[in-house]
């Protein structure tokens, strides 16, 4: 639906004026409408060749305008079949059914209330239309019942008008609103993101807005601390208040950075929200039946909700607050209803102003579908800004990558046969089975083998679409299998070379996106401005390639404000002695323990990254056993899942520990601020390069073929990024300073080097003892600890 609330003026076809809802509705499975709409075009064509004989003519186009409330409705369609009888213009409809006929007049109105809606659509048109000017109109609802071909016709009379009417006033309703929340945002006043700038920011929104003239992609690169989030916020509101856009997306990898930039929009729109927001959550979260199957034969709460949305309690929560409600006073308000919080949500987000998400909801096949549906979603009209943005890249190659299981397609197969499938279906899914089962352990596969596999997933694909399958009847377990095969089948089809097949386990098939820079572009070309956040996109070539930016029409712009506080906060020490290499791991862990001990005795609490957990454990295990005194806080493998638990562990932490052991790449190191000011010295153990396996083997190989440094863009860059992104959480306002040892040989390597961020190039280098107290020595220089 286009919609343009300044001319009071919406564009649909009848189709989608016919369904739609203002309410989110449960559309059916899209392999089941695939085989219903290829049977129906089978029984259409059948019905239509006999159109010369009882004088139709099929297929006549059909557009036109309908006033409506202020509104202008431009709609346009297709007719099955038309004819002129008796001064009386015929009109039919031809659609297929599930359910048995004939029917009585009301279950006509009520199950196929859209069939009957477009009928009269076509009625209105025709009427207005000056191709037919005929005074009589007969409208024809031809039904036929798909597995047996039993038809009923049906004529729409007088009593069906009220259908339309209801409609249209339905629609007109939902435009007057959008006209209002629109409107009510011409109004918007909000806070500047900073009462006093902070250094660097000072000409920040007026340069945001000239590098927007020039392109609609920006990246900003700015330290921790310097307050990406309330600037993009102010520079977004701006543009929802001038109208320059009707919505903003903003999407971060994390939850806690979600919550983060939530809190940070709530201060910039105070107390008075004339923007509405909504932070969307996944469906487990929002999960009220006491089994999270969502099946309409299972779960009450997604049965007859047509009838349940007119319960009075949900409408304040979905349509008026601005805010959304805490999330468990939401989930027993809709349970008290009969409807799945979820559908719910689904609903309120078409109200909303600005919504705050996971990169998956426009990045991921399986999660986009919640936002493309919404009915007037126009990424055209849409500010996205995507925070952490050097995540981007990989979240979406993992979103890409699928996991075969031959025991779970066999599942599969079985459960396909019980339920009536045809048994080709069953029989190409045994095969793929098969084939996953074909290879050994640590087998890689060859780009002619892959291809074979991406066909069988598109002839499996194709084959669902043309099968009558009652999804709600598969298990849990197989629908899971069903939507990993669909999910990314076409790219990888069309580009195969971008992924690598390879067994992890016998019986394990993995198939792992290497490449996702087609898939990010295409989505990202759609939005009308873009901004990308990160404290560090270095080095910008490789990040542009992998999102997919180097491709685009417009050549992005690179924002970098100054930092001045960031000069001389680091003194960066280069641990020469030590060699974290695997293989020499086991040998350099005393001198490690050592070295941890001689920091920790002089700038207590001391932070120490290390690049895996199991490191971290061997590490910490010689260090307890060879000075038991040290008070050591430990981050665990079990995830602390909300801010308060972080911020409780790292205060705790602070206050009670001399060492904390943190790990690189983790929720501590990225996202996660706490650390900022509070502690005087950290060590990064070893550059986290990623293990060599086949994946990161195929990544060197695919990027040398591109005339490109494969140990670089597949090792170093995203070891030395993690890095970068660990220390720059230490300092985040002047005054703040840190001593940094980065221990292993490999840092000082020119290329390894090159890829830190600018703040730690500038380096000392221990070779011995002496150094390293000679460094720690200069602790006098640096300023005391904050008090906590
Ligand atoms: S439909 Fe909603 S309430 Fe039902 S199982 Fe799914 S998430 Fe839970």
């Amino acid at each position: 639906m286009e919609i343009d609330a300044s001319d009071k003026r919406a564009t649909m076809s009848v189709g989608e004026f016919a369904s739609f809802s203002p309410y989110a509705k449960r559309e059916e499975s899209k392999g089941l409408g695939a085989w219903r709409a290829a049977v129906g075009q089978q029984w259409h064509q059948e019905v239509q060749s006999h159109a010369d004989s009882e004088g139709f003519e099929n297929e006549q186009s059909i557009s036109g305008e309908i006033p409506w409330h202020g509104w202008t409705l431009q709609l346009k369609g297709r007719i099955d079949q038309i004819r002129v009888q008796n001064n009386e213009l015929h009109a039919r409809e031809i659609k297929t059914v599930s359910g048995h006929l004939p029917l009585d007049r009301d279950s006509i109105a009520q199950k196929y209330k859209d069939y009957c809606l477009q009928l009269l659509s076509y009625r209105e048109l025709l009427q207005r239309s000056k191709r037919y000017p005929f005074d009589s109109f007969r409208i024809e609802l031809y039904l036929i019942e798909f597995s047996t071909g039993i038809t009923q016709s049906f004529i729409l009379d007088a009593s069906f008008d009220h259908l339309i009417v209801d409609q249209l006033d339905r629609v007109a309703d939902y435009l007057d609103q959008k006209r209002e929340r629109l409107e009510k945002l011409r109004s918007l006043k909000f806070k500047s993101a900073y009462a006093t700038p902070r250094q660097g920011q000072e000409t920040i929104q007026s340069d945001l807005k000239s590098a927007f003239n020039r392109s609609r992609i920006v990246l900003l690169e700015a330290p921790t601390g310097y307050g990406k989030t309330g600037v993009s916020w102010e520079h977004g509101l701006h543009k929802l208040a001038s109208g320059e856009v009707e919505r903003i997306i903003y999407l971060t990898s994390k939850k806690t950075g979600q919550l983060e930039a939530i809190e940070r929009l709530n201060m910039l729109l105070a107390d008075q929200y004339a923007a509405s927001y909504w932070h969307i959550r996944n469906k487990e979260e929002h999960c009220v039946n006491s089994e999270f199957r969502c099946s309409s034969k299972i779960c009450p709460y997604l049965s007859d909700l047509e009838r349940k949305w007119d319960t009075a309690a949900l409408q304040p929560l979905i349509l008026a607050e601005a805010k959304p409600p805490p999330l468990e006073q939401f989930k027993t308000t809709n349970a008290a209803d009969g409807i799945c919080p979820y559908e719910a949500m689904r609903t309120a987000l078409s109200y909303r102003d600005i919504w705050v998400a996971d990169y998956n909801y426009l990045f991921s096949s399986s999660s986009s579908r919640l936002l493309g549906e919404q009915p007037d979603f126009d990424p055209a009209k849409t500010f996205l800004i995507i925070d952490e943005a050097h995540n981007l890249p990989s979240r979406v190659e993992s979103n890409s990558s699928k996991e075969l299981r031959s025991l779970a397609l066999e599942a599969l197969a079985s459960e396909l046969t019980e339920l009536g499938a045809d048994n080709r279906l069953s029989a190409q899914m045994r095969s793929l089975a098969d084939e996953c089962s074909a290879y050994g352990k640590g087998d890689t596969l060859s780009l002619r083998q892959l291809d074979d596999i991406a066909d069988s997933l598109m002839i499996i694909v194709k084959s669902f679409a043309n099968q009558p399958i009652d999804y709600d009847s598969i298990s849990p377990e197989s629908m899971d299998t069903l939507w990993g095969l669909a999910y990314g089948s076409t790219a990888m089809n069309e580009r195969p070379e971008c992924f690598l097949g390879w067994i992890p386990e016998n019986g394990i098939l993995k198939i792992t996106c290497i490449d996702a820079s087609t898939e990010i572009r295409r989505t990202l070309e759609a939005f009308h401005s873009c901004l990308f956040l990160t404290a560090t996109l270095h080095p910008i070539d490789g990040f542009l390639e992998q999102t997919g930016l180097d491709r685009l029409d417009q050549t992005p712009i690179h924002l970098s404000p100054p930092a001045p506080w960031l000069n001389k906060a680091y003194d960066v020490a280069i641990d020469m002695r030590v060699d974290t290499r695997f293989k020499y791991r086991d040998k350099s862990i005393p001198t490690t323990v050592s070295t941890i001990a001689q920091l920790a005795d002089r700038i207590a609490p001391i932070a120490v990254f290390f690049p895996s957990y199991a490191y971290a454990d061997k590490v910490k295990q010689q260090l307890e056993e060879t000075r038991p005194f040290y008070r050591i806080a430990s981050q665990t493998r079990k995830q602390l899942e909300t801010i308060e638990d972080r911020a409780a562990f790292i205060d705790e932490a602070l206050r009670f520990s001399d060492i904390i052991f943190l790990t690189l790449g983790s929720s501590f190191a990225e996202g996660v601020d706490m650390l900022g000011g509070k502690i005087k010295a950290v060590m990064v153990v070893s550059p986290a390069l990623p293990e060599v396996n086949p994946v990161q083997q195929y990544k060197r190989e695919y990027y040398k073929n591109r005339n490109q440094d494969g140990f670089e863009r597949a090792y170093l860059q995203p070891g030395i990024q993690k890095v970068n992104q660990a220390l720059g959480r230490l300092v985040r306002a002047p005054g703040q300073s840190v001593k940094a040892l980065l221990q292993c040989h490999r840092f000082a390597d020119t290329k390894t080097r090159s890829l830190l961020a600018n703040q730690y190039r500038e380096c000392n280098y221990i070779f011995n003892d002496d150094d390293l107290n000679d460094w720690l020595e200069r602790e006098s220089q640096i300023n005391p600890p904050q008090k906590i």
